[in-house]
């Protein structure tokens, strides 16, 4: 709904109470104009119509745009026609804009907009303690947990923390593709020595993501060295990863044990209740104001990722600005929206290692060629899932279970549909499966 067609939906309401007279010379020659929180603004032609209005039938007015918004409170201001408007101006965002430092820290992760709880409290505990005594209790930190966890914010916090405290601290935040783009830009430039200057000389380095270094024999070789050149002098090191040390693939052994000095701590999905605090946090970071339903509503579908929650309480701030309105049905529908793209995201091999997981097998064991009953049951099956929920070809299913022939997927899709109808237990592990898989 836009402040146009409320206006038109509210005006024979409106008509039903008021005088005629009134209805036809003033209220119907109303402009809306703009509309902003709870507050529609409107032009009027002249200060009589401004005052007949006020005095009358303002709250008829609100009354009938309340109803056809579907809005808690509603505020109407007019102003006369080419006179300046007395906006009632929204309070100032109270979040600074973020900013990008020399440095490489971004100025809008901190801790005091990190919200704390079971899933991160380890992470966070970890630290602040290396922001109040950098070098001394965690070195390395080394923070690892999924997607949109909170590590990159987490790291930078600490960097803003101690850069308030000391101003003057030599701290670099980058990214591990950074660090390997500057290695070879100074390789090629033959200013390797720069390279050194710039990295061994500082109090704290952080480095994100660092799982993109797998299998980079040369940057692995630099970042030793640097490593241990920092930490023989009790400079701070802080680290991100998607996993441990040890998950991380093609990582040499001395990097591994190296990222293990300092206990590495992890950051898991957020609880229910951290989602719902999140969500408040951030939506009044940017003056959304949102019903608690919608929270809960958002809270309860986006499940794994605080970045995608993020997403989705923007995109609903974005609509509500554009539409002047936001209810649960239009936020359902949107969302819906999300989850479905989120759906495409699911991959075979997602859908293998569920499978595989549930049964008790590895993914290899699904892709061989044994074929003993339960596996072979479970093989169908995860077939079957890959064809219902990814609609994908046979032949491509084929190809990922080991390379086998489409009239086998084909013949797994019939074998399972059949035990679904013949096998209540079996149906039901089926369904669990796909409630799992679409549930990410
Ligand atoms: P990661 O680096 O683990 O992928 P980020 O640190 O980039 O995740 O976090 C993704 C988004 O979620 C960021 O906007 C961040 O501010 C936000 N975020 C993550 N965890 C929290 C938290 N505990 N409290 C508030 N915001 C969070
Ligand atoms: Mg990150």
């Amino acid at each position: 709904m836009n402040i146009n067609n409320i206006w038109q939906e509210a005006l024979p309401l409106i008509e039903e109470d008021a005088t005629p007279i009134a209805y036809d010379t003033y209220i119907k020659k109303l402009t809306p104009v703009s509309f902003e929180n709870d507050t529609f603004y409107f032009d009027v032609d002249d200060i009589f119509a401004k005052n007949t209005i006020e005095k009358k039938y303002i709250d008829l007015i609100e009354n009938a745009i309340k109803y056809v918004s579907n809005m808690k409170t509603v505020k109407v201001v007019m102003s006369i026609k080419g006179e300046k408007r007395q906006e009632e101006k929204p309070p100032k965002p109270n979040f600074e804009k973020n900013t990008v430092n020399q440095n490489g820290l971004m100025s809008k992760y901190r801790f005091d907009n990190f919200i704390v709880g079971s899933s991160n409290q380890l992470a966070y505990s970890a630290a602040v303690a290396v922001a109040e005594m950098p070098g001394d209790v965690y070195n390395p930190l080394f923070l690892y947990g999924g997607v949109g966890l909170g590590k990159t914010h987490l790291m930078n916090a600490i960097g803003n923390e101690v850069l308030e405290n000391s101003p003057d601290a030599k701290i670099l935040y980058v990214t591990c593709e950074q660090f390997m783009n500057e290695l070879i830009k100074s390789i090629a430039q033959r200013s390797t020595d720069d390279f050194h200057l710039k990295y061994r000389k500082l109090d704290i380095l952080m480095i994100d993501d660092i799982q993109f270094i797998a299998g980079k024999v040369q940057t692995q070789e630099e970042f030793f060295h640097t490593f241990d050149k920092l930490w023989s002098e009790g400079k701070q090191i802080i680290i991100t990863s998607d996993s441990p040390p040890d998950e991380i693939q093609q990582l040499e052994d001395r990097l591994v044990s190296r990222f293990k000095w300092g206990i590495p701590v992890d950051l898991q999905q957020p609880t229910f209740e951290m989602r719902v605090a999140i969500l408040e946090s951030k939506a009044k970071a940017i003056n959304f104001d949102i019903s608690n339903e919608i929270i809960q509503y958002i809270a309860h579908n986006i499940k794994s990722n605080i970045r995608e929650l993020e997403g989705t309480l923007n995109k609903l701030h974005a609509y509500s600005k554009l539409m002047g309105s936001m209810n649960l049905e239009t936020a359902e529908g949107l969302i819906s929206d999300m989850i479905k793209q989120n759906r495409q995201k699911i991959t075979i091999d997602y859908i293998q290692e569920v499978v595989a997981a549930h049964f008790g097998f590895t993914t290899d064991d699904l892709k061989s060629k044994n074929k003993e009953r339960p596996l072979a049951k479970a093989r169908q099956a995860a077939m079957y899932l890959c064809r219902k929920l990814l609609n994908e070809n046979y032949e491509q299913i084929g190809k990922k279970f080991g390379n086998k022939d489409h009239s086998t997927v084909i013949n797994a899709c019939k074998k399972t549909c059949i035990l679904i109808d013949n096998d209540e237990d079996f149906k039901n592990t089926v369904l669990d499966l796909e409630k799992k898989i679409t549930d990410m």
